[in-house]
């Protein structure tokens, strides 16, 4: 097996596409062959990269998957029509089989271990999709 270096970024395909809803669409990457992803805590995102006639598109997407899942990520974009088009190319352009780059998980929005629980307060957020499976894999406890 392939041992993947930090400072790279990390070659998938997309394996699966699917309509979620009428502006939301949820992409499964898979590792190029021969390689593992690398495990994530609850909360991170990925930044991904594409290229449009060499005009880079670069975004961020949180990652919905299980956090301790190493076969594939998956993230889910919703479609902006009134912006410079990225999640739009997303939409129209990204099938099944494209190949393209994507960095390693960061997270900016941690879980604090030393809690002794967590309180979750959720909103209406149209770009977020909030993966409470990952929090409470990683806290090990019920979400309260
Ligand atoms: C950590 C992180 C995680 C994210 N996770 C997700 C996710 O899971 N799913 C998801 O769908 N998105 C997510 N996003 C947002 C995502 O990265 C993209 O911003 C989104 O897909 C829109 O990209 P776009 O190119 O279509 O729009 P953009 O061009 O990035 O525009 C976004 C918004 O900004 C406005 N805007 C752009 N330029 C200007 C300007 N000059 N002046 C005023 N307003 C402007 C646009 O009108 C639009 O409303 C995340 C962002 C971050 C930082």
């Amino acid at each position: 097996m392939l041992k993947l270096q930090a400072q790279e970024k990390i070659k998938v395909v997309v394996e699966q596409v699917k309509k979620e809803s009428p502006v939301v669409k949820r992409f499964k990457l898979v590792p190029e062959a021969g390689c593992k992803l690398p495990k994530f805590s609850g909360g991170s995102h990925i930044t991904t990269f594409l290229t449009e006639n060499k005009r880079p598109l670069e975004r961020n997407y949180s990652l919905i998957s299980p956090p301790d899942q190493s076969d594939a990520y998956e993230i889910a974009i919703r479609r902006n029509d009134q912006s410079s088009g990225v999640s739009v190319y997303w939409h129209t352009k990204i099938k099944e089989g494209e190949k393209l780059e994507i960095s390693y998980p960061k997270n900016r929005f941690a879980i604090g271990h030393e809690a002794k629980h967590h309180v979750f307060f959720c909103c209406r957020n149209r770009n977020h999709p909030v993966s409470l499976d990952g929090y409470s894999t990683e806290t090990k406890g019920p979400i309260v």
